[in-house]
């Protein structure tokens, strides 16, 4: 699994602490700090609810398939059955046969249904929107802000990109397959400006969808719309905007009598978070091209009697009354729990805070580790056990495969930083360029000068394609001992510091060798080294249990080459668990906008399709209720343990490439106990404990006898705070997993009972009041938890697994090789089949010919964005005049009117106050700037030996990589500065954003009198522009006329440059309140 899903002290791979701060998210986590635990008792919940909770509109809970193998015991039997209060996705389907042609009074959508007799005359059945914009509509520059500095609009684009995934300075691959042979290398800058600048507007407000209009006014100039034309329809596309629970355009559909065609009709099986997020997707796409004539429908059909899939908040019946509102259901999570963090690029943190405006509990680092005897374990030793184990961990990373990187088109980017476009032409194709740099012959091409600039374009720094991505063997060049040293550690005698581990012998011995192996010789060697005892032995073992939770199986299935594929895509920020169960975001998906065709409790069981997929055969989707679908595409979303258990039939069978890769990847077993007290008594402000296991041979110093009991409860959540109840909820992993599977609940709650009771021996620790075991692995429509990189699997298996057959798409979290195993990843693999879907319908995105016009006389090139806005941009907007012999739309006068007021009320009161920029809260920034050079020292000379030439240099992220391990490495003593700075920083921060709140709510007041001042002096009906009446001259007791409806140029509160200008006049694309705050 990608990312290990316990708090933020674990979160690569489950390597513990500091390697967080190796991606610059956040100060080690591993202990907390009274600051930390400070401020997140203040904000950790962020996050305003739109609906109460979408529990309330939602279908009702079943629990017979308990879920997933799930079984309750205790006091409190779960009457799930009887919970009818929840509407159900089956309320909308009817028992009559639903092959091929649907009848629309069935569960179509809403807006199907509402289309379904509307007629066109266009013969046409689905139409992409043309790429070649409407040169009238495409107003250049009305959606950059006219007041903002060009280098602060540009670091706003840049971060948009970066938190969508995209590098902000070079093409995506896809982007460059696409354009290509049609873009100018030199104008890749100009494209990578307009389509950061539309990923701008998408994150700055992702409640709206952005408009092609609004994509067109990124672009700086009119020459430039047919680049940003591009853009739009290629992030539209590739769910990079306008995806989630966004609005839908309402239908443009001409209401006349001719019978409206059938559209393609696309089912997917699964309603898990890939199918729910595909269907919402392919909602939208399907509206987005929409043309008069045709119906496309998306039907889901899932298996079990609710939603979510491997997302199940289980209502807890145990207490009638929570420590919530009412409308909350106290609920405890059978499955995925953790939002591995919404920084950098989570599509989750627009669904979650953006749109649904779920309230999320941030989570805080694990507080303590227990020993077998109950006692809290000494924090050095931990912290030194748990280096120990970090550097194992490291030091197998020798065996990873290298992955290669394939450098994609770069833009300039000095240029993109200060927001600035390069209009010049040389006639060189991006694809012309990029093979040339690739081969070296850049200077046979091109005369110098002409040669891009920025740090991508260096030739020094040019990495060519299949090059290794970097080289990890700097990592482990420290001896063994001496690294053991500087952790604390004390050698054995006679053992030098440079003495080193050699894991070849192992690492080597086979190409599918694990990573358990590996490591467990790295444990004994050590103990060769290290006065280890048993205590170290459980400590170790621990954060082996942990890796295991992580990925789902024993180290000893991991392969050892590939386990951390993924590595790198991690997201940022805190750990949260979304308040109120989970599941309320699946169900946010299923509802909003308008509600999904979802088909619950109708399992399939077989699936005809067309393998070529060229013959327009339609698919037929089999279910065990005897009911057959018909369908022109099927996107099967099941896991990996259905396609490998073989429940669902494919005919014809799926070819041998798509069945070896689900052979050779792994599908692990994790599983949970769910504990319900009457009174909490442990420690209710801490998130969670963890617990150290004896091995088979009470003291034993063989790290086999670990394996099959480490993972056994190894960790207990605290979800006080997001059940509303006192529930714990302990982790089975690793092997522990799978006993679960076949133990009883007696044999397992006895066992989890007495070994609480071992802790909290000064409390009393009653048997629980409700508990619940999941069995995942016994699940018919899981089969298992998460995907894992098993020791047999190939680079590439996941792109496998992702791999179209015919008219028959993938889905699901096992088909997500950059985010496996999480919920987000199976959202993005959702996002991603609907593209293709889309794709395979219109055709790949038209390229205008010619993509850019000839270049007129007045572009400059390298023109700042604030050297062209000197005439009409001043905010608000400029306001036309009201022409004698012209009649302006009543929209244009509105338009001017609420300019008018704009520009009267700046005057007044002056423009907001803009938002106070945050001073770094990261230490190991702090850190790094003072020991970069000395990380550079080291790591150039750790390049020099393994290089063998002395003039050899370390790349930057070789000396990153230095650094990072450095920063862990640091007593605490070395680090204290640095975190006592962050301290300051974060109480400063803390004041800044209090002040600047407390004014912006006051000139936000103001702006309200204003407006209805201004609005009374001046009323709309016999307005006249320039002939605006000053406010000062009118009552301040006049009545609130229908000011409010009249929608501001941006929020008030929202950032400094929010008043975006449209060609003189202002649009507005406000940030939601719960962004703003
Ligand atoms: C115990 C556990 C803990 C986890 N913790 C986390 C976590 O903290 N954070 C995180 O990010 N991820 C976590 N995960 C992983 C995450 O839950 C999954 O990666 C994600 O939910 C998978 O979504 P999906 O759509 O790919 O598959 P699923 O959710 O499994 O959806 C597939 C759907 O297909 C349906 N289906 C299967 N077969 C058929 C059939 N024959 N006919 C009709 N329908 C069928 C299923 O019922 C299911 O609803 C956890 C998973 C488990 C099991």
């Amino acid at each position: 699994m990608a990312t290990s899903l316990t708090g933020g002290d674990i979160n690569i791979k489950g390597r513990v602490s500091c390697d967080s701060l190796d991606h610059q998210s956040r100060p080690a986590k591993r202990r907390r700090s009274s600051q930390q635990s400070d401020l997140i008792g203040q904000n950790g919940f962020i996050g305003k609810p739109l609906e109460p909770n979408l529990f309330d509109c939602q279908q009702k809970s079943t629990m017979d398939d308990c879920v997933d193998g799930s079984q309750s015991t205790g006091r409190m039997s779960r009457e799930l059955d009887a919970d009818t209060s929840h509407n159900t996705p089956n309320e909308s389907v009817t028992s009559a046969s639903i092959i091929s042609h649907f009848p629309f009074k069935k569960s179509v959508s809403p807006s199907i249904f509402l289309r379904a007799d509307l007629e066109s005359s266009s013969p046409s059945i689905f139409k992409p929107t043309p790429s070649t914009p409407d040169t009238e509509k495409c107003k250049p520059r009305s959606s950059i802000p006219a007041r903002l500095p060009a280098p602060v609009y540009a670091q706003q684009c840049i971060s948009a990109a970066f938190a969508s995934r995209l590098n902000p300075y070079a093409l995506h691959k896809n982007e460059q397959m696409a354009l290509q042979d049609h873009l100018c290398h030199l104008h890749v800058t100009v494209y990578l400006n307009i389509r950061n600048g539309i990923l701008r507007l998408w994150t700055r407000n992702p409640m709206v969808r952005v408009t092609r209009e609004e994509a067109f006014g990124c672009a700086k100039d009119q020459r430039w719309v047919n680049l940003a034309a591009f853009a739009y329809e290629w992030l539209v596309r590739n769910g990079y905007i306008n995806f989630g629970c966004v609005d839908v355009p309402d239908a443009l559909v001409l209401n006349n009598r001719r019978r409206r065609k059938d559209g393609p009709v696309v089912v997917i099986i699964g309603a898990g978070m890939s199918g729910l997020g595909c269907a919402r997707q392919l909602e939208y796409l399907f509206r987005q091209y929409r043309d008069n004539a045709a119906s496309a429908r998306v039907i889901v059909i899932e298996g079990r009697r609710r939603i979510g899939g491997r997302i199940y908040s289980h209502p807890l019946k145990s207490h009638q009354a929570t420590r919530f509102a009412p409308e909350f259901r106290p609920t405890a999570e059978m499955g995925a729990q953790i939002v591995v963090g919404f920084e950098r690029g989570n599509p989750l943190d627009v669904i979650i805070r953006g749109q649904l405006a779920l309230r999320c509990h941030l989570l805080r680092d694990i507080s303590t580790i227990y020993d077998i005897d109950g006692s809290p374990v000494d924090e050095l030793r931990d912290a030194m056990d748990e280096r120990l184990y970090n550097d194992v961990l490291d030091r197998s990373g020798l065996y990873r495969h290298q992955a290669v990187m394939s450098p994609t088109a770069e833009g300039d980017r000095e240029l993109i930083n200060s927001g600035r476009d390069w209009s010049l032409d040389d006639g060189v194709s991006v694809r012309q360029y990029e093979e040339a740099r690739a081969a070296g012959t850049i200077g046979l091409l091109l005369p110098a000068k002409r040669i891009r600039r920025g740090v991508g374009h260096k030739t020094s720094d040019l990495v060519s394609a299949g090059a290794p991505l970097t080289d990890l063997r700097s990592a482990e060049d420290r001896p063994a001992a001496l690294e053991c040293q500087s952790m604390g550690w004390k050698l054995r005698d006679g053992v030098s510091v440079n003495n080193t581990l050699n894991l070849d012998l192992v690492g080597r011995a086979s190409d599918s060798q694990t990573l358990g192996a590996v490591m467990d010789e790295g444990v004994r060697q050590y103990q060769r080294m290290l006065p280890l005892t048993s205590k170290d032995m459980r400590l170790l073992n621990w954060h082996f249990a942990n890796l295991e939770y992580a990925n789902a199986a024993n180290v000893g299935k991991l392969s050892l080459s590939g386990w951390d594929q993924d590595m790198g895509n991690e997201f940022e920020g805190e750990h949260a668990q979304v308040i109120g169960g989970y599941q309320q975001v699946p169900r946010g998906l299923w509802c909003f906008p308008t509600k999904l065709d979802v088909r619950t409790n109708k399992a399939v069981t077989k699936v005809v399709y067309d393998i070529a997929g060229t013959s327009g055969r339609k698919a037929m989707v089999h279910c065990e209720d005897g009911e057959t679908v018909s369908a022109d595409k099927v996107i099967f979303t099941g896991s990996l343990g259905v396609l490998r258990h073989g429940s669902v039939q494919f005919q014809p069978p799926l070819p041998d490439w798509k069945i070896a890769a689900i052979d050779r990847l792994g599908f692990g077993i994790m599983n949970k106990v769910v504990l319900v007290f009457d009174e909490p008594f442990w420690d209710v402000d801490r998130d969670m404990f963890g617990l150290l296991r004896e091995p088979k041979d009470a003291g034993s110093m063989d790290q086999g006898d670990y394996s099959a009991n480490r993972g056994r409860f190894y960790l207990f959540w605290n979800c006080v705070k997001t059940s509303g109840l006192p529930v714990l909820i302990a982790l089975l992993a690793g092997d522990a997993a799978h006993q679960a599977e076949h133990q009883t609940d007696a044999e397992i709650i006895g066992e989890v009972t007495s070994q609480l009771r071992n802790i909290f021996k000064n409390a009393t620790v009653p048997d629980p009041l409700e508990t619940i075991i999941t069995r995942w692995g016994l699940d018919k429509f899981t089969r298992g938890s998460y995907s894992f990189v098993a020791s047999e699997a190939l680079p590439g298996d996941y792109d496998l697994m992702a791999k179209s057959i015919g008219n028959l798409y993938f889905a699901g979290e096992a088909t997500c090789g950059t985010h496996p195993a999480t919920v987000h990843g199976a959202y993005l693999s959702g996002l991603r089949a609907a593209s293709e879907v889309i794709e395979s319908i219109l055709g790949p995105i038209h390229v205008p010919t010619p993509l850019v016009p000839a270049k007129s006389k007045q572009t400059e090139p390298g023109t700042p964005v604030e050297q062209k806005r000197n005439e009409p941009s001043s905010v608000p907007g400029k306001i036309q005049a009201r022409s004698n012999n012209s009649f302006p739309s009543e929209s244009t006068l509105r338009e001017a009117y609420e300019q008018a007021m704009w520009t009267a009320l700046y005057a007044e009161l002056g423009p907001p106050e803009p938002r106070p920029a945050k001073i770094g809260l990261n230490p190991f920034l702090l850190y790094q700037k003072d020991f970069w050079y000395k990380a550079k020292e080291r790591s150039d000379d750790a390049r020099r030996a393994t290089s063998k030439n002395p003039n050899a240099k370390a790349t930057r992220d070789e000396i990153r990589h230095t650094l990072g391990r450095m920063w862990r490495d640091a007593s605490e003593l070395e680090k204290r500065p640095y975190l006592e700075q962050i301290a300051v920083n974060r109480q400063t921060n803390s004041e800044l954003w209090d002040r600047w709140k407390e004014n912006i709510s006051e000139w936000e007041k103001k702006t309200y009198e204003f407006k209805d001042r201004w609005c009374e002096a001046n009323p709309f009906e016999i307005w006249q522009p320039g002939n605006s009446i000053k406010i000062a001259f009118v009552s301040q007791t006049a009545t609130r006329p229908s000011s409010r409806t009249i929608s501001a140029p941006s929020q008030p509160n929202a950032d400094v440059d929010d008043n975006d200008s449209v060609g003189g006049t202002t649009v507005e694309r406000p940030d939601p309140a719960t962004k703003a705050l």
